[in-house]
């Protein structure tokens, strides 16, 4: 593995162990001219994946920039690297296991809200919200709407007249997304 510093070809690696429930190797490097450090993670790779943009433009597969986007939809959310690494991973086994050599943007991006759904509510709002272009109060709502039905267990049922959605023993990860948002209607109902 070549420097990344100076470019020695010949580095030496310092250290290896698993990460990601046994998915990948990390290896610390030491550059023996510069004495530079880096990490370098080993995974496997089934196979290469194109993905094709909305422009009809195809570009390879990049799990780094898929990261990316990922963790600006978590910016200071509470949420561990390591359980972030794992979502990551189960999408890209999700996109090799589908056997299609090119996957539309559309495909990851739909793939990236179902798992963060599951991880963070605020994160997973974040992300619809730039990913779907929501323009209007009701795609807020829409969205609100599945995080209730997730989240609070009797969602699902018709109100009683006079019951109100707020009344209802919801997780307080729903309430929260709604508070960070603007207000969908004026009488607080979540649904
Ligand atoms: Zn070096």
């Amino acid at each position: 593995m070549r420097c990344p510093f100076c470019g020695c070809e010949d580095t030496q690696v310092k250290d290896s162990r698993p990460t990601e429930e046994n998915s990948s190797i990390r290896r610390r490097r030491v550059c023996p001219d510069c004495a530079g450090r880096f990490t370098t993670f080993e995974r496997v790779q089934l196979r290469e994946l194109m993905v094709l943009k909305r422009s009809g433009r195809k570009v390879a597969f990049d799990r780094d920039k898929l990261v990316n986007s990922v963790n600006v939809a978590l910016r200071k959310r509470p949420i561990d690297a390591d359980r972030v690494e794992r979502m990551v991973s189960g999408i890209v086994r999700q996109l090799e296991a589908s056997g299609e050599s090119e996957i539309a943007s559309s495909v990851i991006g739909e793939l990236v809200i179902d798992a963060l759904r599951g991880l963070d509510p605020v994160a997973y709002v974040r992300f619809a919200s730039v990913y779907r272009d929501f323009r209007e109060v009701a795609d807020f709502e829409s969205v609100l709407g599945e995080i209730a039905r997730d989240t609070i267990p009797d969602a699902g049922k018709p109100l009683k007249g006079g019951d109100r959605a707020d009344s209802e023993p919801g997780r307080p990860e729903a309430k929260a997304v709604a508070a960070r948002l603007p207000r969908a209607k004026s009488s607080g109902e979540t649904h």
